[in-house]
């Protein structure tokens, strides 16, 4: 036969136990939730607030293909490639050694070399 404080063990051995099970739970959607909210940190680089446009290897206030001012500004001058639809001057396709000019701007901010172009 079992005493009252046999009894309130195993009482708390139970609500432990519980408690252990829930604590798992709750671990794992926990961890769920932070990886899908790191992943935005990661595509930082892709976006367009920063200094440096990624997509296209020039300063974003630079970047004829991202500022719709630069590009207005550049089809005054005549400086414009109409096949690639951003200026002459920036047409690395056309030309790539124009990339290095760029590239030059970079090394000095960081004091490395930025990420390929992805355009
Ligand atoms: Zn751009
Ligand atoms: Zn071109």
């Amino acid at each position: 036969m079992m005493n009252a404080t046999t009894l309130r063990v195993v009482a708390v051995v139970f609500v432990v136990a519980l408690m252990l099970v829930g604590c798992a739970g709750e671990k794992v959607s926990i961890s769920t939730n932070g990886d899908s909210t790191n992943s935005p940190t990661t595509n930082a680089a892709n976006d367009h607030s920063g200094w440096w446009c990624v997509e296209h290897g020039i300063p974003e206030e630079e970047c004829s293909m991202c500022s719709a001012k630069v590009a207005t500004d550049c089809k005054e001058k005549g400086d414009w490639c109409e096949e690639h639809n951003r200026a002459k001057s920036q047409c690395f396709k056309c030309d790539p050694s124009l990339a290095e000019k760029y590239t030059n701007l970079y090394e000095a901010k960081y004091g490395k070399q930025p990420p390929a172009a992805t355009d």
